[in-house]
């Protein structure tokens, strides 16, 4: 297993003046913020000074505080299975196919790795909330989100697990092979265990468990329906991959006569407590719908250009009411998971798509932050930095190669490409400082990566 039993969640602070930023996204909050109790407790405005008693300060002079990212598709296994020979010049079906054999031999000791390595490269780009979507759980890996908690809370980061799911193999028409799939009854029940052993409610809420079959060609109706249920009448989110490839919208009218978003709807879907990744191949119609439904979209640039799946229409999809956030999506698709790499990304994108005039590096921002909050229902606490939302901030410095010679400090941070965060604050606490993760042995937890990957690689 791996070694942080000198792990600390970094050091907690009572009450904090981060004061006089380089720059800040925040109105009113020129002279900096003031957080209390794990939340913004005060914005300090140009010329003023906090009002609260008995403040620490912390110098911000040469950071540019943004809201914590917020990362809302990832598969954190995947982290074991980066460039992989043989998947790299694959489109979906076909990468899918050459990696299930591989990610069949997952084991709790690889997934620990994988897990903390993913988190660690988030938490290191300014990420403070992440979603993951697990769903592979061969024999042995049935506690395969147990290990994901342990992970969070050894590193302090706030999550949303999504239990996901497969129960459709090739035997029955899907795309997986038998050892990687469970059955419906087994899948219900670890959904419900989940969220009775570890489902935080709450705006401080730092463990969030959401249920996420994991897609219209690896998951039967029946499943999908029983799982929107459950989510129902437990209160819980609900994640899936859709419109994400032409081979999936082919799929559907091939084994279900419809296309993806009449099949998600048949099966109870169209609602406000669902996100789907991707939204690559709406149709303009299919976007008033998901709008109408409250449905919510995460836009995952890097990974649809790698397996060339098509760029997701993201100012159409805002222009006709439907909320998207950010995500990095697995490493098998994106090796870097670096969020705000991936703002970066969307920015060019999405500029390339729709021209420099209709999107700026604040739109990047905005879909990592307050987008990727209404994709997991949490936009009242997380995604800005405002009085009474959580003390999520990410501080960049513009002190490398990269920066030098900038003019607007908070554009600088995504046309400049900023890689790591100096420091990373999560509900109040430091959990990145001068670039690193207190009491995380980077050098060890790479060797022990790079073991594991070959080991599951290998065979
Ligand atoms: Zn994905």
């Amino acid at each position: 297993m791996l070694d942080l039993a000198h792990f600390s969640t970094g050091r907690e602070v009572k009450s904090l003046w981060i004061k006089d930023p380089l720059a800040i996204l925040a109105d009113g909050a020129d002279r900096g913020v003031v957080v209390r109790n794990g939340i913004i407790a005060e914005l300090v405005p140009r010329g003023g000074m906090p009002t609260t008693p008995d403040v620490a300060i912390f110098e911000a002079a040469q950071h540019v505080i943004l809201p914590g990212l917020i990362n809302t598709h990832h598969h954190f296994y995947q982290t074991l299975t980066r460039a992989v020979a043989g998947a790299s010049d694959c489109e979906l079906f076909a990468w899918l196919k050459t990696l299930y054999p591989i990610w069949a031999r997952l084991t709790p000791d690889a997934l620990e790795s994988g897990v903390t390595t993913a988190m660690a490269s988030l938490m290191l780009s300014g990420c403070t909330t992440t979603t993951d979507h697990h769903y592979v759980f061969p024999p042995g890996l049935e506690n395969a989100i147990d290990v994901e908690v342990a992970v969070a809370r050894q590193l302090g980061m706030r999550v949303v697990l999504t239990r996901g799911s497969m129960n459709r193999s090739q035997r029955d028409g899907g795309l997986p092979p038998d050892s990687v799939v469970q059955d419906e009854d087994t899948i219900l029940a670890d959904c419900q265990r989940l969220v009775d052993t570890y489902h935080q409610r709450g705006p401080d809420a730092m463990i969030q468990i959401a249920f996420a079959p994991c897609s219209p060609f690896t998951v039967t109706a029946s499943l999908m329906k029983n799982t929107a249920a459950l989510a129902e009448k437990l209160d819980v989110r609900l994640h899936t991959h859709l419109a994400e490839t032409a081979d999936e919208t082919r799929y559907c009218g091939e084994v279900y006569g419809c296309r993806p978003l009449d099949y998600i709807e048949q099966c109870g879907w169209l609602s406000s407590r669902v996100w789907v990744a991707h939204g690559v191949h709406f149709l303009p119609a299919e976007m008033a719908r998901l709008a109408r439904a409250r449905v919510a979209v995460t836009h995952c640039p890097c990974s649809n250009q790698q397996l060339a799946a098509g760029h997701c229409p993201v100012c159409d999809l805002e222009a006709a009411g439907v909320r998207v956030g950010l995500g990095v999506d697995g490493s098998a698709s994106n090796e870097k998971s670096n969020l705000i790499e991936e703002a970066y990304g969307a920015w060019l994108v999405q500029r390339a798509r729709y021209g420099a005039g209709r999107v700026s590096y604040r739109d990047a921002l905005r879909w990592a932050t307050r987008g990727s909050a209404a994709c997991i229902g949490r936009e009242h606490e997380l995604g800005d930095i405002a009085v009474n939302k959580a003390a999520d901030l990410a501080l960049f410095k513009l002190d490398e190669l990269r920066f030098a010679g900038y003019g607007d400090a908070l554009a600088a941070v995504v046309q400049g490409s900023a890689h790591r965060a100096d420091r990373v604050m999560i509900a109040g606490r430091w959990a990145v400082e001068e670039g690193f993760i207190p009491g995380l042995d980077l050098p060890r937890l790479i060797a022990r990566q790079n073991e594991m990957g070959r080991r599951l690689q290998g065979g």
